[in-house]
């Protein structure tokens, strides 16, 4: 009877949008008791927009222009959106040599023969950077509002924020109540600050933050939940959530994120669809409850 019961509940899975590459991973499923989402790509479309940007002296186009440069050379969201604002407001952008991408931390590139930084707050500082007490007023302010801030400085000091916004999915909320209904403790993992993190979690009742978390560090925030007897379903879209997909007990990714995260998993949302999560854990509950 067991291969049967488990064509059904594959078969009833690939129609819910929801691939389920191993049949043991059915079991492995209705025993989650923790599930972790990261924030951007996977709770949120992964696409930002330019909402604020913030000059301590010398002008919003000056920060712009050079930041605007510096992120050409990047992949991530926030580069992508960056560069594109800058491009559009001021045309061509100065040509930056030199690109590095310190993972989890930000750009840096010569720009017209300076070293300019783009990046999260505390790198930044790390660097040597002096924040102006406006900039950093600003900073919290905008981080509260559930929004994404980069620094830009060069010559030792910050000269400036841009803050971003993503979306949340639509039906993020509802798919975090329906895993409550279902008794899971739903947490967020992501590298963005605690503020921001704490803001969207808050708005979409998620009950954990594990915020500020560097990429190479996801697998260990997994294996931590774990040694505290959770059992821990992780849903990635991205490169660095690969590891923390491969260590969860079951690792979930986005059908439209990176492959290396869809190799990473267990089961594939074929739809964007957050809904797919908590369908999962009911089909694998229903296959066993058939089974025995
Ligand atoms: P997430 O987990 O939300 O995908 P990442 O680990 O990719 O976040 O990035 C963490 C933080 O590093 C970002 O919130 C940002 O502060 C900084 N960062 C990463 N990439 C860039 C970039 N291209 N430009 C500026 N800052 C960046
Ligand atoms: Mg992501």
């Amino acid at each position: 009877a067991t291969p049967i019961a488990i064509m059904v509940g594959t078969g009833r899975g690939a129609e819910l949008g929801v691939l389920i590459k191993r049949i043991e991973t059915l079991e492995r499923t209705k025993e989650i008791t923790t599930v972790v989402f990261d924030k951007t790509g996977t709770l949120t479309h992964g696409e930002m927009t330019i909402t604020d940007i913030v000059a301590a002296e010398g002008g919003d186009d000056e920060v712009l222009r050079r930041a605007g440069a510096v992120e050409a050379g990047s992949e991530h969201p926030i580069g992508r959106a960056l560069a594109a604002v800058a491009a559009q407001r001021l045309g061509e952008l100065p040509a930056a040599h030199g690109f590095d991408a310190p993972t989890g931390q930000g750009v840096r590139a010569d720009v017209d023969g300076t070293t300019v930084l783009v990046g999260r707050r505390s790198w930044l500082a790390e660097q040597g950077m002096t924040v102006p007490e406006d900039v950093d007023e600003a900073v919290l302010r905008l981080e509260s509002d559930g929004k994404t801030v980069v620094l830009a400085g060069w010559q030792g000091r910050v000269r400036g924020a841009v803050a971003m916004a993503d979306t949340v999915k639509d039906n993020a909320a509802a798919t975090v109540a329906e895993l409550h209904d279902i008794g899971m403790t739903v947490a967020m993992l992501t590298g963005d600050n605690s503020r921001t993190a704490e803001a969207i979690a808050r708005a979409v009742g998620i009950d954990r933050v594990l915020a500020e978390v560097h990429p190479g560090d996801k697998r260990a925030e997994i294996e931590r939940l774990q040694s505290e007897g959770e059992v821990v379903a992780m849903v990635g879209d991205g490169i660095n959530d690969a590891p923390a997909l491969v260590q969860a007990d079951l690792g979930i990714s986005i059908g439209t994120g990176t492959d290396v995260a869809i190799e990473s998993s267990d089961i594939t949302l074929m739809r964007s669809d957050l809904h797919g999560v908590p369908q999962s854990i009911r089909l694998a509950r229903r296959t066993y409850r058939t089974i025995q």
